[in-house]
């Protein structure tokens, strides 16, 4: 159920391994936030080495034996290879990002929605799940335009993604849905999301919109180069987004973070460079250390930094500028979320411990991951590992 990368996967795979396969979505037509995620080129996969890959997932509870088992049994070539066998060839970027050649989401969807075709799987729409009574068979109240319905199955695979993009369908709904059945939710929050902070008028008016580029953020001992841009809110960004698990905390959701505004020199070098400099501190090292306008207009336009009367303190400021974060940006804004089922309600294949023959996958399980790839293959591995689990249920679970 849900029609997002993870529950497409999750019903092809049942399909082709002969079960009766009906996917229900809530909205009027599936995968709808991969087509928003193919706006800016649908970022697949990534090219990177297994280890690396499967250390980029997160999660206060993850299990990662288990991800990592379920990413090697559908990995970024298998990804790549089954893309390739509906017609969709992929390339890989410099950045190791992997990306159709034609960048975009609709043509993978519509060659996915014909294999599903073949595959007989029929394709349950405007159905919006409200309520799972477990039992054999399982009985589910959808919310159909003018009336709600009730569904038996046999087994369930619920894909119901996160709670970022309510308007592609992924509201998190079911999260009381699950709760209500004693099934311990870790509440989703915004992850790979802006941050918000306090910039002063003067700022926005020169560099919103402008990018830092080849900055390092750096937060509890953990630092990434990227690039950052200013936004009206804040801020937003690749190193942003990986820094967001440590980021978050629960309590109090602001936190200073350092942003080095030059980490291709150390500070010798920095300090070096603004030798002998005693007035016009600001546009000196400009010139000198070839920064780009919004490392200079926060420089000069945030009120905790200066004045500037040494080059000693302006070069320790450039290498170590620290910046208050209030609070992530809302989680209806996020690229992902995070939280979800608890690993530890989960069995190995990935179905609901108190409710055997209900499986999940997708985003909606409590992992999360950076953008690079890495949140498309995790769904889509994720769906896989959960309908070849459910098959396996259903064959041991036949009646006689
Ligand atoms: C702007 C943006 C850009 C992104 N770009 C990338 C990228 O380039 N690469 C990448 O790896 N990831 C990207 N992502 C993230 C990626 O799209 C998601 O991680 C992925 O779509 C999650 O897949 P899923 O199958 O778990 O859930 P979803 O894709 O969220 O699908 C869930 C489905 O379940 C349905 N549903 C929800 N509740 C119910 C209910 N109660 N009853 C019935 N149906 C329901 C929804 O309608 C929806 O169709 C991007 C996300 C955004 C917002």
């Amino acid at each position: 159920m849900g029609g997002g990368p993870a529950g497409l996967r999750a019903a092809e795979i049942a399909a082709a391994g002969g079960a009766q396969v009906t996917l229900y979505d809530a909205k009027r037509s599936v995968g709808r936030k991969l087509l928003v995620a193919g706006k800016s080129g649908l970022n697949l996969t990534n090219d990177e080495a297994f280890e690396p890959f499967v250390a980029r997932y997160q999660g206060p509870e993850l299990r990662r034996d288990l991800l990592r088992s379920i990413l090697h049994g559908c990995d970024n070539m298998a990804l790549r290879t089954w893309a390739s066998g509906l017609g969709i060839e992929t390339k890989a970027a410099s950045s190791g990002k992997v990306f159709p050649t034609s960048m975009k989401a609709a043509p993978l969807l519509r060659a996915w929605i014909r294999r599903h075709r073949e595959l007989g799987v029929t394709s349950e729409v405007n159905h919006e799940l409200l309520g799972l009574q477990p039992g054999k068979p399982h009985r589910l109240l959808f919310c159909t335009p003018g009336k709600e319905v009730v569904v038996q199955a046999d087994a369930v695979i619920l894909a119901l993604g996160g709670g970022s993009w309510p308007s592609t369908g992924s509201t998190g709904h079911w999260v009381s849905i699950l709760r209500e059945l004693g099934i311990e939710v870790a509440s989703l929050e915004p992850a790979n999301c802006g941050w918000e902070l306090d910039w002063p008028a003067e700022l926005l008016q020169g560099v919103e919109g402008h990018p830092l580029k080849n900055i390092a953020l750096a937060f509890g001992g953990v630092s990434r180069h990227g690039e950052l841009m200013i936004t009206r809110y804040g801020l937003e960004g690749g190193p942003l987004y990986h820094l967001g698990p440590i980021l978050r905390t629960r309590e109090n959701p602001a936190v200073t973070v350092t942003l080095d505004l030059k980490p291709s020199f150390g500070l010798e070098e920095v300090k070096k460079k603004l030798g002998g400099v005693s007035s016009n501190y600001v546009r000196e090292a400009r010139r000198r250390l070839n920064l780009d306008p919004a490392a200079t207009a926060m420089l000069r336009h945030l009120p905790h930094l200066g004045p500037w009367n040494s080059p000693e303190i302006l070069a320790t400021t450039i290498k170590s500028c620290p910046l208050k974060l209030l609070r992530p940006r809302p989680l209806a804004e996020a690229i992902s979320s995070a939280g979800g089922v608890r690993w530890s309600e989960l069995s190995d294949g990935l179905m609901i411990n108190q409710l055997p023959g209900v499986f999940v996958a997708g985003e909606m399980i409590d992992w999360e991951a950076p953008t690079g790839g890495y949140l498309i293959q995790g769904c889509f591995a994720t769906g896989s590992h959960a309908a070849h689990s459910a098959m396996r249920w259903l064959e041991s679970n036949a009646k006689p």
